[in-house]
């Protein structure tokens, strides 16, 4: 069942020099219970477009056009106060540096708490230990938001959870505070987890642990997850599908499996060939030359043309639409199954069906 569809979404920045066109044109669907990865380098516009989906993007941006609809129900009819609720509710979000959004003056435990309280249907009549009571605020008349506070630090393996519950923020190392805002963000028992880098801050065996307890996490509670992250080795480990954004616009759109094993646009391959891998030597990745283009009034109709090994004079002309590639391409006519002849996308004029290409 399609959880979020979000439709030709366009967000934008006015500034003196122009109108930054963060988010263009962006269509995106995630399934109930599956995890979509939406990945780009920074300034790509993917933690714009998760604010878009989050109703937080702060003004003067604003979304200029298309809709964002969660269970079918358009998000940008709906007044703030509920949004409001929606957020941290139905949708929650885990940032990059969690000592953002985690109040220091409360123990972590607390927090959790809280979040329990505000977004599911707790009595009050579980008794706690004398020693847990003294530690924490309100215990005795919020036990059972206090317990499930608990049980999610277990879920997201916490060392010692009764105990780590009563400390603060800064009494966590970086890991496990990422961990507190993963059982924080799901103690609202969310349809839909919304994680920007989520892991960028941490070294990478923390970094391998948490993406893991994301993927059981998500069996376990049947939350669909978009994961945002300008790392393909994250979204390789973790997701589904995958969405490459780039300047502003998604570029490709295939199962994961589909766009490591077969990557059609220029800029996902450039993206792979650029990525560090296990099994081979770092002198041979191939960084992508140049940046991410000024966003402002871009003057070409493909925005990668500038940096694209493959450019002709086209592509400065012509915008490209989605086409099918890949599998999708060469087995047009092949059955809607597990694998969908449609999902593997890529707007490229070079790329297609043999007669449509450049
Ligand atoms: S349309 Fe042209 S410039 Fe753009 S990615 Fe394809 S080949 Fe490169």
């Amino acid at each position: 069942m399609t959880l979020l569809e979000v439709d030709g979404l366009h967000t934008r920045f006015p500034t003196p020099r122009g109108t930054v066109d963060a988010v263009n044109e962006v269509d995106l669907r995630i399934e109930s219970g599956e995890i979509v990865g939406l990945v780009g380098e920074s300034g790509s516009g993917k933690s714009v477009l998760a604010e878009s989906v989050m109703g937080i993007v702060e003004e003067p941006g604003e979304i200029a056009g298309g809709d964002i609809r969660l269970h079918g129900e358009s998000l940008l009819d709906l007044p703030e106060s509920e949004r409001r609720e929606i957020r941290g509710g139905t949708v929650s979000m885990v940032f990059q540096d969690p000592m953002n959004s985690l109040n220091p003056t409360l123990t972590v435990g607390e927090q959790i708490a809280e979040m329990v309280r505000l977004h599911q249907p707790v009595g009050e009549s579980v008794s706690l230990p004398a020693e847990i009571k003294r530690k924490i605020v309100g215990a005795a008349k919020n036990g059972e938001a206090w317990r499930k506070a608990i049980e999610m630090l277990e879920s997201v393996e916490i060392p010692e959870p009764e105990s780590r519950a009563t400390d603060y923020p800064h009494e966590f190392s970086g890991g496990m505070r990422q961990r507190a805002m993963i059982a924080m963000a799901l103690a609202a028992e969310p349809d839909l987890l919304i994680a920007d880098e989520p892991t960028t801050a941490l070294d990478v065996t923390i970094q391998a642990q948490i993406l893991d307890e994301l993927r059981d996490l998500q069996d376990a509670f049947d939350t669909a997850i978009l994961l945002i992250t300008h790392d393909l080795a994250v979204v390789a480990e973790v997701c589904d599908r995958v969405n490459v954004m780039y300047a502003g616009e998604i570029v490709e759109r295939a199962e994961a499996d589909a766009l490591f094993r077969d990557p059609q646009h220029p800029y996902t391959q450039g993206l792979i060939a650029s990525t560090p891998r296990l099994d081979a030597p770092t002198d041979e990745l191939e960084p992508i030359e140049g940046n991410v283009p000024d966003l402002i009034d871009i003057p070409y109709a493909c925005h990668f043309a500038p940096r694209c090994p493959e450019a002709k004079r086209e592509c400065y002309e012509v915008h490209p639409d989605f086409r099918p590639v890949g599998d999708s391409a060469r087995y047009p006519n092949r059955p809607r199954g597990g694998e969908s002849n449609e999902d593997h996308v890529a707007a490229c004029l070079r790329r297609g069906p043999e007669e449509e290409r450049l």
